[in-house]
């Protein structure tokens, strides 16, 4: 069983079948390097999914592979969107799950906008 983060990359992966137009999205900013769109599941009232338009299985992959133009790209890309979404002022928070122990489950690297309230802590205690 493959785990998401690690490996080649799965074209069939649901965030690949949203850049191609297979499945719809609610967007909410596009140019070069990425695409965002409103999760299906959200967990805060803004609840923001930014992802970058090439082929990168998690953060790792991004980091290791992708092109500095790429990195940049994306990177302001996520600022844009929070800024665009006027949560700059109120504040946000910005995370990205990176295989198993992080839960990730599209492996497509994507980073998790959330905005809206309050956050709270970190990380749930267990
Ligand atoms: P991960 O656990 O991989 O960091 O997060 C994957 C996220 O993708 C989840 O928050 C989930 O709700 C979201 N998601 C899964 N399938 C779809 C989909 O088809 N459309 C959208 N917009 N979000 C999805």
């Amino acid at each position: 069983m493959p785990v998401p983060g690690l490996g080649p990359y799965d074209d069939s992966n649901i965030f690949a079948r949203i850049l191609r137009g297979e499945i719809p999205c609610k967007r909410v900013y596009e140019d070069l390097w990425a695409l965002a769109f409103h999760d299906i599941n959200p967990q805060a009232p803004t609840h923001v999914l930014v992802i970058p338009k090439g082929r990168y299985v998690s953060v790792a992959d991004f980091a290791a592979s992708a092109s500095d133009a790429e990195i940049a790209g994306f990177v302001r890309a996520v600022g844009k969107v929070a800024q665009d979404l006027g949560l700059e002022a109120p504040g946000y928070r910005i995370l990205a799950n990176m295989g198993d122990h992080a839960g990730q489950e599209v492996p497509h690297f994507h980073v998790h906008l959330f905005g809206g309230r309050s956050l709270g802590p970190m990380l749930a205690r267990s």
